[in-house]
């Protein structure tokens, strides 16, 4: 694909989320329209399984073609290769890699977000920004503390303006997310909004038709629900999103505490 038209399809994928997300009208900053350019070739220090990676990044829809051999056998391991991790092109720009945080003894649920904003590239540390409050009420309600969840991202480095990471910089970044999961071993997985999901699933979804609707991630079940980002925009559609973590808590055989 010419270099003009993938950054036409990186525009188009940024608008399509961006209006699943609730927006009418957008500015467009000049940080986050350059990020939308496709990147040169990253000189991965993790060997990717595959050398041959590809320019530019392909559609969401196509199959991935880089990827990282993840050697860390202990969560500690992954979060060093991580943090040296240069597969793809946001770690150029990275203060801080973001590795993941919680229960790493097969918690009830493992929530998994899109990729670190400002706040999370600044401290190192999974949804701590506006929409991880959001999401620390979130698990409160469902009675649990934050240290007893996991929380991980699909990719651990911040990208550029907040913009929504390529397809490529998720599919390099996912055998991190597999191998965490492997170790973690959570009983569900709760993926929030649809980068998450189209992430995991390698499939176009539209979150508010999907979302509430159960499936399989590495043999794991998975409900996937709303972007507490999308939550603090969207207010109205809080009830949704706590019908689906309703579901889950169902499935764990549990209900949520009473109100205090
Ligand atoms: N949004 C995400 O998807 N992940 C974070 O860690 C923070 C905000």
């Amino acid at each position: 694909m010419s270099d003009l038209r993938q950054f036409a399809q990186n525009l188009t994928d940024f608008l399509e989320y961006k209006k699943e997300e609730g927006f009418q009208t957008l500015d467009i900053s000049r940080e986050t329209l350059a990020a939308l350019k496709p990147a040169p070739a990253p000189k991965p220090a993790v060997r990717p399984v595959q050398s041959s990676a590809p320019r530019s990044a392909p559609s969401a829809t196509q199959t991935p073609k880089t990827s990282v051999r993840v050697t860390g056998k202990t969560l500690e391991e992954i979060a060093g290769q991580i943090r040296v991790c240069a597969a793809c092109p946001l770690h150029a720009s990275r203060k801080n890699t973001v590795p993941g945080e919680g229960s790493p003894n097969r918690p009830d649920i493992m929530f998994i977000g899109e990729g670190p904003g400002a706040d999370e590239d600044a401290q190192g540390r999974p949804f701590v920004g506006a929409a991880g409050q959001l999401l620390d009420k979130m698990i409160e309600a469902m009675g649990y503390k934050r240290e007893e969840v996991f929380i991980a991202n699909i990719v651990k480095c911040r990208p550029p303006g907040n913009r929504v990471p390529l397809p490529e910089e998720m599919n390099a970044c996912v055998p991190y997310l597999k191998a965490q999961i492997a170790l973690i071993r959570p009983k569900i997985i709760v993926a929030l909004g649809k980068t998450a999901v189209q992430g995991l699933l390698q499939a176009e979804v539209a979150i508010t038709k999907f979302r509430g609707t159960w499936c399989k991630y590495e043999g794991v079940d998975l409900m996937p629900t709303y972007h507490p980002a999308y939550l603090l925009r969207s207010p109205g559609k809080k009830g949704e999103a706590w019908a689906d973590l309703k579901a889950v808590l169902a499935k764990l055989g549990k209900e949520p505490p009473a109100k205090k």
